[in-house]
């Protein structure tokens, strides 16, 4: 039992709680809740746990307030628990230094592979990219070493800044990046006009991709937010 994933959700809604616990430990977590912030606080200080699941809304502190508690001390993967639809919150956490963030109601499937995701990224530290490897998602292939990306074994032709754009999701799958995010990484810089490039790029990455509006296969987006690439839900994780 002891080298289960240690998992702290922050959470002061008892079905929610119930709810991740049972989802939690059927799929080989072990869980701790923790029903108020300062609580959390307690228990996060005491028991060095692998992931955190912070509810934004809590009774004594607000949940960004506890982001950044965290982030003084820490670099242990959290995902945000919002009810709220408001992108600005989201957006926040994860400028806060959040890794993801989830939508109540969510459903079983979207929360494991967040979780995943969540652990993963934090084990690859962060997003380095393995040497040497190649990025597989359904029909796409992407080999990093040649910097060749394709679809159905054909050929992509994408720009330079196309395919930094689609590497640095790949890195990332999974997980949601922010569009000021991506501009940092892609471009080295922001600047009011960034965004407005960043979809433009996006916009002919999908025409070269053959995605349709509506239904996108590889790159996901988060309206508001930014882009995630798509990860496989099913996952071997043994
Ligand atoms: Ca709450």
């Amino acid at each position: 039992m002891s080298n289960l994933h240690k998992v702290l959700v922050i959470e002061d809604e008892q079905n929610i709680c119930n709810f991740l616990r049972t989802v939690l430990e059927t799929h080989d977590y072990q869980v701790l809740l923790a029903n108020s912030g300062s609580n959390g606080k307690t228990m996060f200080l005491s028991h060095n746990p692998d992931l955190v699941i912070l509810d934004l809304g809590l009774p004594d502190i607000d949940g960004t307030e506890l982001i950044k508690m965290i982030r003084q001390e820490s670099e242990v993967p959290i995902i945000v628990l919002s009810a709220r639809s408001n992108e600005k919150d989201k957006v926040l956490s994860l400028d806060l230094g959040a890794n993801d963030y989830v939508t109540k109601p969510f459903g079983t499937e979207e929360l494991l592979a967040r979780v995943r995701a969540a652990i993963r990224s934090n084990r690859f530290g962060g997003g380095v990219r393995p040497a040497s490897q190649k990025f597989v998602l359904q029909d796409m292939v992407i080999n990093y070493d040649a910097r060749i990306i394709t679809i159905e074994k054909k050929e992509i032709k994408l720009t330079q800044t196309e395919y930094n754009i689609v590497e640095l999701l790949s890195i990332h799958a999974g997980r949601v990046l922010t569009y000021a995010e991506i501009v940092k990484k892609v471009w080295g810089y922001s600047d009011s006009g960034s965004i407005k490039k960043l979809q433009v790029n996006m916009a002919n990455i999908r025409k070269k991709f053959g995605e349709k509006p509506g239904e996108y296969k590889y790159i996901l987006n988060e309206l508001g937010v930014g882009y995630r690439m798509n990860a496989d839900t099913e996952e071997n994780t043994e």
